[in-house]
């Protein structure tokens, strides 16, 4: 680790079925998993928890949801025990400062954003989990801002998980596998502002153009990685994995920084 900051991770998820399914992503999460330190504690910011303002799970067991229809049994069915934190939540609470957190004790728990990725990263689910809504009426500045107050937890030993998809519009989804011109364009120009370091292009991803305005055509899951970004340090190596871009409307990049 990089003066003993934990690693920090983005994981574009895709189909809740890579919890189940052997292929590409779900041996790659794995491997991720495997190659990280063990961390404390994981939080995560994942695209499908969207709350008027921030809340953060802190029940002692959060409970497995199963946020998606039509899906076989075995995936209805699948549970990620793992505990949560509620000191980890009260400590997010604290660094936020200004900005109001709420602790939630019963009404979330872990979603699949969260849990389809885990069940692979940390398949034993020993390791205490919480995770951070996104507040659906704020702009990208405001999830950048809340995020950089949470880097101490990077010396605590927590792994941060932001997660989303760089491009996503489900409404384009196309059987075909060659990605759309604008989803591949969209991908390549977060990925030159991530290696280049130009978070403010990013963060106020509405003036980006058309290729932009396809991929995010609703910010949920693209918000995940401006948290991720907020926390990178000058010295932290960067990685992507998973470039890949599926079924022409959805890209399942990977990003660390650090480690
Ligand atoms: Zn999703």
């Amino acid at each position: 680790m990089t003066d003993n900051l934990f690693p920090v991770l983005f994981v574009g998820h895709g189909s809740p079925m890579n919890a189940i399914e052997e292929n590409e992503y779900s041996q790659t999460w794995a491997r991720i998993g495997q190659q990280l330190p063990r961390p404390k504690a994981v939080l995560c910011i994942s695209a499908h928890w969207e709350t008027p303002e921030p809340q953060t799970t802190h029940m002692d067991h959060p409970k497995t949801i199963h946020d998606f229809y039509g899906f076989p049994r075995e995936l209805n069915e699948k549970q990620y025990p793992a505990p949560g934190s509620p000191a980890l939540a009260e400590r997010i609470a604290q660094l936020a400062g200004s900005t109001a957190v709420v602790l939630d004790n019963e009404r979330w728990g872990l979603d699949h954003g969260t849990w389809s990725v885990l069940c692979r990263m940390v398949p034993q689910a020993d390791i205490p989990v919480v995770q951070l809504s996104l507040a659906r009426t704020r702009d990208g500045q405001f999830h950048y801002d809340l995020a950089k107050r949470l880097a101490p937890l990077r010396k605590e030993g927590v792994l941060i998980l932001g997660s989303g998809n760089v491009v996503h519009n489900l409404g384009m989804i196309s059987m075909e596998e060659e990605a759309y011109p604008w989803a591949e364009e969209f991908d390549a120009l977060v990925k030159n502002d991530i290696k280049s370091g130009d978070h403010d292009r990013l963060i106020h991803f509405q003036k980006l153009g058309r290729a932009a305005a396809l991929s995010i055509n609703s910010a949920e899951h693209y918000l995940p990685l401006l948290y991720v970004l907020a926390l990178q340090r000058p010295e932290d190596r960067l990685q992507f994995f998973c470039e890949s871009l599926m079924m022409g409307s959805l890209s399942m990049r990977c990003v660390q920084f650090g480690a």
